[in-house]
């Protein structure tokens, strides 16, 4: 057996509701637009666009949420999280949720000014996407339903900024994890962040950000300096 030259990182774990087990996380897929933005605008024909972060981004969606360096527009966006517990390649959307170990809340934090900068050079979005703290997220909920519909939404400082349902997803999550499997084969622990609803703004300093998602899971963070 070989030695390791470094200690390796420790698994990045998510709680799971209501138990003292532990979801080990492995990767983190974004989609992007997910849902309609504005009244009667067309539903997309193609598929989403998707990006990741890395596992190290995801943190419990609890006490402080740093504001991250090189930022001047650090936007929140509420998502419904997927977790995968079986992985697979070429899954078939009628049996997607055979794939699915359980459900979350989660913010897909995001640096809006390196994102314009990166779309304008068209250059990649991990400096946007992919910083420490992006990717906070509630405990797990065991997939023992498969919400369909249900309430989503964030405030901030008690007012509400964004507020949709989950039954409102362009692309539903059994196209979602069909897609991403027909890219790439998933594995076991990724997670999925399946994209959020019109109304992203900027965090400042001080700002108390709470959200969730109806029956999974809901949050309060106080954004720090
Ligand atoms: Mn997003």
């Amino acid at each position: 057996m070989s030695t390791y030259v470094l200690p390796p990182a420790t698994p990045v774990t998510l709680a799971v509701a209501g138990t003292s087990a532990v979801f080990p996380v492995n990767r983190v897929f974004c989609i992007g637009r997910n849902y309609a933005w504005s009244a009667g605008e067309p539903r997309p024909t193609e598929m989403p666009a998707w990006f990741m972060k890395p596992a190290s981004a995801v943190v419990p969606a609890e006490g402080a949420l740093p504001y991250p360096p090189e930022t001047t527009e650090f936007c929140h966006e509420i998502e419904l999280v997927v977790a995968i517990g079986t992985g697979g390649r070429d899954i078939d959307s009628a049996l997607a949720e055979q794939h699915i170990w359980g459900y979350a809340a989660g913010l897909d934090l995001t640096r809006r000014n390196l994102q314009q900068q990166a779309k304008r050079a068209g250059g990649p979005w991990e400096p946007a996407k992919a910083f420490d703290h992006s990717a906070p997220c509630t405990p797990l909920v065991p997939a023992s339903r498969h919400p369909r519909a249900g309430a989503i939404w964030l405030a901030v400082n008690g007012i509400e900024r964004q507020r949709a349902d989950i039954a409102d997803l362009l692309w539903p999550v059994p196209e979602l994890v069909a897609m991403l499997s027909r890219s790439v084969a998933l594995r076991p622990g990724d997670l999925i962040y399946t994209g959020t609803p019109a109304g992203v703004a900027a965090l400042q300093p001080g700002d108390h950000v709470t959200g969730g998602v109806a029956g999974i899971g809901d949050f309060s963070m106080t954004v720090t300096s």
